[in-house]
């Protein structure tokens, strides 16, 4: 079993990140270079970089599990205002140059959203822009995520991930399932493998190369995007189960983003601990975080 959660990048850099899956009990990990919602980043830091080599070897944490995420403030889909096209497309190639330097060869990244165009314009400039970046770069894979289709977002169905994956036609373009998204856009997790069986006809399932586990609190096809914590949304326990064990995924990096816990009005923890040793026990607790 491949499996960790979203975890954080601070002074430490990728150093902290392993600190804090090890902490959770994970073999794999995703990170963001800095905050999701804005593209501050600073340089990689050698010696952090060298203890990051060192702490995943003592721990059996391969760097292929190792995930790196976009901040979802970049859009590829939308060229009304060509510099911030511009500015998103060099944003992502300064990312992928950052994985390169981490050792790390996914980066999942969110298609982008067709404001004021139409989807297929919005693909078409997807696909425009995901030309770019591959061309400007080298090793490190794009992974795009399938969407709930929340307002204009692309990549909400099989077609359109297929659109995109089979007009690029390159081996480093590959993709990222989500569960709560895919819920949120229609397909029923409680039946996965057809979904996994019309991916594979429509895109090849060795495209799959990350899934983020999730249940979500909304559902079937509401289009929403709120992720659940396991067991506690519609999607239940036994499906997202059933995810992670799928033998035609076996070797992928399933990967937490659920939603941390309400302790009280100031303070926060993280679920994934609990999270993880309960789907390794593969037993719903309706009690885990009481
Ligand atoms: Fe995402
Ligand atoms: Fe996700
Ligand atoms: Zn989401």
């Amino acid at each position: 079993m491949i499996i960790g959660s979203h975890v954080s990048f601070g002074e430490e850099q990728l150093f902290g990140s392993l600190k804090e899956a090890i902490s959770y009990n994970a073999n794999a990990l995703m990170f963001y270079t800095g905050a999701p919602q804005n593209t501050i980043r600073k340089p990689i830091n050698k010696d952090y970089f060298d203890k990051a080599i060192a702490l995943a070897k003592s721990n059996n944490i391969e760097f292929k599990n190792i995930v790196c995420h976009a901040p979802y403030i970049i859009n590829l889909a939308n060229r009304k205002e060509p510099e911030k096209w511009d500015f998103s497309i060099n944003f992502l190639i300064q990312e992928l140059n950052r994985c390169l330097e981490l050792g790390v060869d996914k980066i999942v990244v969110h298609p982008g959203s067709s404001v004021g165009i139409t989807q297929e314009e919005g693909i078409n400039n997807i696909i425009d822009a995901l030309n770019i970046i591959l061309n400007k770069t080298k090793d490190v894979n794009i992974l795009i995520e399938t969407m709930a289709g929340k307002g204009n977002e692309c990549g909400r169905n099989i077609d359109q991930v297929a659109n995109i994956v089979n007009t690029i036609n390159s081996d480093r373009l590959c993709v990222c399932v989500d569960t709560c998204h895919i819920n949120d856009a229609g397909y029923d997790v409680n039946s996965f493998d057809k979904y996994l069986d019309e991916f594979d006809q429509k895109i090849g399932i060795d495209k799959i190369k990350c899934i983020h586990i999730n249940d979500s609190k909304n559902e079937l096809g509401s289009h929403k995007d709120r992720h659940e914590n396991i067991g506690f949304g519609t999607i239940g326990f036994d499906a997202l189960y059933n995810v992670l064990i799928n033998k035609r995924l076996e070797n992928i990096p399933k990967i937490l983003e659920t939603p941390y816990i309400e302790i009280d009005a100031k303070t926060k923890k993280p679920p994934y601990k609990e999270e993880i040793e309960m789907l390794k026990e593969g037993v719903f607790n309706p009690n885990l975080f009481k």
